[in-house]
């Protein structure tokens, strides 16, 4: 028995009941090709509790109509649903007001609306934005197409060889012309938790806002956008056991009222003519068009069900499953877990002497474990470890020990396959 199992069998086992919880997601029953599937690219999309799904199905079967436009009963409820769900996100993240919880399709959707809407109206040429060698490609080209179309530049700050951030280097980066700091809460290729208040707060002293890429943070941990004091904080629905399509941009209301709109059309208008249109209030000048209502919905059931668990407890309990994986996977000669930091969320980066990453993820997919292999979106990341790619496992609450085990054996067994 390793020092991490009597952990798992201890105190969380014993507030939080992995075998009932897996039996909340239907699709965890699935077999492929006889083997049980095993789950493990979460970092990329996690799976979804029947209960938001029979959410959605009850919007689609009784409630559906569109929002904010008639007064006839399904529309009001439609309006009223899609509401609830804003008020459970700004309930979830500890955001000042409804009003500051945009709904976007997506992460990728909600930094590109703050590179629109703030980026084009307040950063502009000579002026320079921080990022990190951590950013998802959704946190990199964004400013980059921005930088290209107004002369802006771009800093990054640097990590060292445990793939944490250089927090010194960071400091030096500011001068009179930092306009803005995006930097991700976690890393999706590595795991790394940064440090992100400590740099909200340096940041602040040089009075230059701070976005936040909580794509991969917020289904791991607690946030508290008003603790962090971040000016945007943005998240997806489909990674936080949520539908697909839906997302999150978090920002203060002053910073949002002081922005342009990012995409025309319905809604975020209050009056049009040929000669001029105006601008709705936030939330809604930032929600153009039909949005996806079915899946805001179902997100705001996907944070009922995370909050009935308790995000500290999952915090506390994927933290003894990545500890025993890497215990695990340290004791087979030949592999090498990318990303070390001290600081790191269920995500286990890791490579295998003489493998490609892609035959290693074909591999252990015939024995029904699903992980992701490539670059994760974040090429600079693996251009800092001189990797191409890495094979990912990235852990959920509902995964568990044995999973693991059997992720284990199945590394072994590709090994000797091709060793
Ligand atoms: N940022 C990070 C850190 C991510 O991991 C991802 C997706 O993996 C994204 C942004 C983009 O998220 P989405 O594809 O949901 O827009």
């Amino acid at each position: 028995m390793t020092l991490v199992e009597p952990l798992l069998r201890s105190s969380v086992a014993s507030m939080f009941n992995n075998e009932q919880v897996r039996a909340d997601f239907p699709i965890l029953k699935l077999k492929i090709d006889d083997k049980q599937l095993i789950y493990f690219d979460n970092a990329a999309s996690s799976q979804m509790p029947k209960v938001v799904m029979d959410r959605m199905l009850r919007y689609q079967t009784m409630e559906h109509a569109n929002i904010n436009r008639a007064v006839h009963y399904l529309s009001e409820t439609a309006t009223a649903e899609y509401e609830k769900s804003r008020h459970k996100i700004k309930n979830f993240i500890n955001a000042n007001e409804d009003r500051e919880i945009i709904f976007t399709s997506g992460t990728t959707d909600a930094i590109n609306l703050v590179a629109h809407g703030y980026g084009r109206k307040f950063i502009n040429s000579g002026d320079e934005i921080i990022l990190t060698a951590l950013e998802h490609h959704s946190n990199i080209v964004p400013w980059q197409m921005l930088a290209e179309e107004n002369g802006v530049k771009i800093r990054v700050v640097p990590i060292n060889d445990a793939g944490e951030l250089l927090i010194e280097e960071y400091k030096k980066l500011f001068n009179k012309n930092t306009k803005l700091v995006s930097v991700t809460h976690v890393s999706n290729a590595i795991g790394t938790i940064n440090p992100i208040k400590q740099m909200i707060k340096y940041a602040h002293t040089q009075d230059v806002p701070v976005l936040v890429d909580g794509a991969q943070a917020a289904p791991h941990m607690k946030i508290d956008v008003r603790e962090l004091d971040c000016d945007f904080y943005t998240f997806s629905g489909h990674k936080l056991c949520g539908p697909t399509g839906i997302g999150v941009l978090y920002g203060k209301a002053n910073q949002l009222n002081c922005m342009k709109p990012f995409k025309g059309g319905g809604d975020m208008i209050t009056s049009v003519t040929f000669e001029k249109t105006t601008f709705n209030t936030i939330p809604h000048k930032f929600e153009a068009g039909t949005p996806p209502i079915a899946a805001a919905i179902g997100f705001g059931a996907a944070i009922d069900y995370l909050s009935s668990i308790d995000l500290s407890i999952i915090e506390e309990y994927e933290q003894n499953l990545i500890n025993y994986a890497t215990e695990k996977i340290n004791t087979i000669p030949g592999t090498q877990i990318i990303g070390s930091a001290a600081e790191k969320v269920a995500v286990l980066s890791f490579s295998i002497k003489g493998i490609h990453p892609h035959d290693i993820g074909t591999l252990l997919n015939e024995e029904g474990i699903a992980v992701r292999t490539g670059h994760h979106c974040a090429q600079p990341v693996m251009q800092h470890f001189k990797v191409p790619a890495t094979t990912r496992a990235s852990f959920s609450f509902y995964n568990n020990i044995s999973e693991i085990d059997a992720l284990i054996a199945g590394i072994q067994k590709v090994q000797k396959v091709f060793l």
